[in-house]
């Protein structure tokens, strides 16, 4: 059996467990995350593979290693995740969702931040078997940024050798040798990451996103990045336009008004570039919407769509603004 993985679901990964466990996070509150994948079977020959058509962030692990050992619930160590009513609501829609297209559920995936990738302890093992039992095709992916990122292994244990990979995306499926029994063995299974032109370009991609979402996708409070990030557009935007101005202004006293014209083209022209790039780091931030999980894209989809607005708002001004400083010299 194959697994067949197109480059948005390998993408997605990639992002919403970096999200949890980069460089802008001090690595002892690292966070693990999970979320589920969407699919079909298809019959290759006589042999049965697994299409995943989505990969659906669903939560991050909400434990950390600074906890007081009081609230320290031993549960979500042996399990792994404790999913909230607000998570299994998101399974149902998700479920219902691929159902209406003749898919389903047909796996699930987590993150190892900064650890081996494997089927860790009772806990992945229990839930892999549970998706198993559903879907006897199913999967289990297990993601480490830091392979990723270092194109390393990790070992098992600290102070083990630690082994270098070549194009490596960081992560490893695995499937449990007997659904009915939690304590039997995990093994590898094959996959395809499928839209890249090669393995070099696909790491070079995964890597390039990896550092897009330290900077602008990272942790719980992504909109507050988006609001100082606008705000400073806005800002800058609107002293620029009071430097032309006042440049403008100074030319004329001089005498100098033969390079009005010159001067004001130019600035123009970078003011155009200026906000060019600030469009490209909205659709940046339009694309990580995707990466959201399940429950949040309610919630924060609206918030981060009024902050974009400001800017659209204020570009709607700009030739009128433009003109106006044209037309005073
Ligand atoms: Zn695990």
């Amino acid at each position: 059996m194959t697994v067949f993985i197109p480059k948005n679901v390998y993408l997605t990964i990639v992002a919403a467990c970096v999200r949890f466990a980069n460089k802008k996070i001090p690595k002892d509150v690292w966070k693990e995350v999970s979320g589920i994948f969407t699919g079909k079977i298809i019959e290759n020959e006589n042999k049965k593979d697994l299409y995943i058509s989505a990969a659906y962030p669903i939560m991050h692990d909400t434990f950390n290693l600074n906890d007081s050992i009081d609230e320290y619930d031993p549960r979500t160590v042996i399990d792994g995740f404790e999913y909230s009513d607000e998570d299994h609501e998101s399974f149902a829609l998700i479920d219902e969702e691929a159902f209406s297209k003749g898919e389903f559920t047909v796996g699930w995936w987590h993150s190892h931040p900064g650890f081996k990738v494997m089927l860790s302890g009772f806990g992945d093992r229990k839930t892999t078997i549970s998706y198993q039992a559903y879907n006897p095709l199913a999967i289990a992916l297990v993601f480490n940024p830091d392979r990723l990122n270092r194109q390393i292994e990790l070992p098992q244990i600290a102070g083990g050798p630690i082994k270098q990979l070549k194009s490596d995306p960081g992560f490893k499926i695995f499937r449990m040798e007997d659904p009915n029994d939690r304590y039997s063995n995990f093994f590898e299974i094959e996959y395809k990451i499928e839209g890249f032109e090669n393995s070099e370009q696909m790491i070079r991609m995964a890597q390039k996103l990896a550092i897009d979402i330290t900077n602008f996708f990272s942790g719980e409070n992504i909109f507050e990045i988006y609001e100082i990030f606008i705000t400073n557009r806005i800002n800058e935007l609107n002293s620029n336009l009071q430097g032309i101005d006042e440049y403008l202004g100074t030319l004329i006293r001089k005498g100098e008004s033969s390079r009005v014209y010159e001067v004001l083209e130019s600035q123009t022209r970078d003011i155009r570039k200026f906000v060019a790039e600030t469009f490209i780091k909205i659709e940046n931030i339009k694309q990580f919407m995707d990466y959201l999980e399940y429950k949040e894209r309610d919630i924060i989809i609206p918030k981060i769509k009024e902050i974009l607005s400001k800017w659209d708002e204020t570009i709607e001004h700009l030739n009128e603004k433009l003109t106006e400083i044209a037309k005073k010299y």
